[in-house]
């Protein structure tokens, strides 16, 4: 299977090259040139297989110039290896009116881990397969999450380095933490004086600088990217729909051939976009339910077919979701129309005036699939306080925003087919918040006691990679100004 651009024909590559360059060279995503499809045979092959071979079943059919054994390799050296706490790498938590897919086991404790796990295996047997001999360097810049799940995925990775970005003072306590405790030779952590933007667009800066990029091709570096639009980010997230829709079957939730819905915790629509390859390869979804907070740029766009980022930028207790462009959208807007240049228009127009509009026939093609709604951070406090109430289960912050949502799209549709609700987060990765949402006062306290007093009320236990930060020693102390993020690579780079 051949990729290409989202916005040219340009040149249609494999998706190992697909991998190591992340962007197309038009600024486009890259995409697969047909959706394999799926029988009910394989859908009913997959109940027995170990969410390991389900992916790499699914892997298979994408990846089209990896070997078998290849997949195989990457799949297990991603989720084996003791690196997530359940047997089930994404289980299915199951209640009489809903059922939660709990994508947070991995190392980090957040939905992150599913893909960044992959994507460095692979993107290291890619630079196997073309011969590049040239070492890769991955450059993060990060406001939480995406810097320790990309740590984490790439520690060790043979032929790769990976350097993140964060700033100084602008992630919480338990982040900075996490990544100043990494272990690995191939890693480097670096603090940025100023705010994510500032770190954001240093990083954007380097990659954008040709006289940077031959003096590091001078010492045989050659920079990538591992952000939401790689498609080797995006196709391990296509699994875990196959996986959830495996389990409901096997609790006896559904009969095998029964259509689901999916509420999804939205941000730069990848992980809702791995629902819409699932259900244009033939699983049998019916709605997948686009759930935002007040940065509802999306909730607008679905329901109107008109995308505009002009707007006020809102701080909420779901900071993961607190994204004003969804990139990934494009890769959606290519699919439903199959026309690059008409998608190339939509994003120049989102570039120039920050808004686009794509008519009122394509919106109700994309309504078909997508069902969009909105919460505030008053509803999202008050469904965990309910729900602990209720089931004494205590979802985190973003999961309550779907959960939330998906009850708006009951009460306002009557469809109730069974509906999965996608976690995001462990609860004690944004522990303030919930405690906050389950009535305790957090004042004064740090984030080690915030992480207690959870526990306390909460039946699952603080995850390894929480509980174990206490007593990890500080390895990295890299401090620079904005200027001087080159330097900071050249020195890892010469390290
Ligand atoms: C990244 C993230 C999201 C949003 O996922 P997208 O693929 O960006 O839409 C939601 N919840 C959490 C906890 C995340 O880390």
């Amino acid at each position: 299977m051949k990729y290409s651009s989202t916005r040219g024909k340009g040149a249609e590559i494999d998706s190992a090259e697909a991998i190591i360059r992340g962007l197309a060279d038009d600024g486009g995503l890259f995409v697969p040139e047909e959706i394999p499809a799926v029988d009910e045979a394989f859908l009913a092959s997959l109940q027995q297989l170990s969410y390991e071979e389900q992916a790499a079943r699914i892997l298979g059919l994408f990846l089209t110039d990896y070997t078998k054994e290849e997949i195989r390799g990457c799949v297990d050296r991603a989720y084996g290896h003791r690196k997530f706490d359940t047997e089930r790498r994404a289980p299915v938590r199951t209640f009489e009116d809903v059922s939660v897919l709990e994508l947070w086991h991995g190392p980090t404790s957040a939905f992150k881990d599913m893909a960044l796990q992959l994507l460095p295996q692979l993107m290291s047997t890619a630079l196997k397969k073309t011969g590049e001999t040239e070492e890769v360097l991955i450059l993060v810049a990060t406001s939480g999450d995406t810097g320790k799940a990309a740590l984490e995925g790439f520690r060790d990775v043979p032929q790769i380095r990976i350097m993140v970005f964060y700033p100084e003072g602008g992630v919480s306590r338990i982040q900075q933490l996490q990544m100043l405790t990494q272990e690995g030779k191939n890693v480097n952590v670096t603090a940025v004086k100023g705010n994510f933007d500032d770190a954001q667009s240093g990083v954007k800066k380097i990659f954008g600088d040709a006289e940077f990029s031959q003096k590091l091709a001078g010492y045989g570096v050659r920079l990538s990217s591992a952000n939401s639009i790689n498609w080797g980010r995006l196709v391990p997230q296509i699994v875990y729909y196959f996986s959830a829709y495996t389990e409901l079957v096997k609790a006896g939730k559904i009969q095998s051939g029964d259509s689901v819905n999916f509420s999804v915790p939205t941000g730069n629509f990848g992980d809702i976009l791995a629902g819409f390859y699932a259900k244009c390869m033939g699983l049998p979804i019916h709605k997948l339910i686009c759930a935002s907070n007040a940065n509802n740029v999306l909730t607008d766009f679905l329901r109107t077919g008109v995308y505009d980022r002009n707007r006020d930028f809102h701080k909420t207790i779901t900071p993961s979701m607190d994204i004003l462009i969804s990139s990934n959208l494009e890769r959606l807007l290519y699919h439903i129309t199959g026309d690059a240049f008409r998608t190339a228009g939509w994003m120049r127009d989102l570039q120039l005036q920050g808004r686009y509009d794509i008519g009122a026939e394509l919106l109700k093609k994309i309504q078909q699939t997508f069902w969009a709604d909105w919460v505030s951070d008053e509803e999202t406090k008050e469904l965990i306080h309910r729900v602990f109430q209720s089931k004494h289960y205590i979802p985190d912050t973003h999961t309550a925003v779907a959960w939330n949502v998906a009850e708006k799209y009951h009460q306002s549709t009557g469809d109730d087919r069974a509906m999965v609700i996608v976690s995001t987060a462990s609860p004690y990765k944004f522990n303030g918040s919930v405690l906050e949402a389950l009535g305790e006062t957090t004042a004064g306290m740090d984030e080690f006691q915030l992480l207690e007093t959870l526990q306390d009320k909460n039946d699952a236990p603080i995850p390894e990679g929480l509980a174990s930060l206490r007593a990890k020693p500080v390895l990295h102390h890299g401090v620079c100004r904005r200027e001087e993020m080159e330097q900071a690579v050249l020195a890892f780079i010469r390290s």
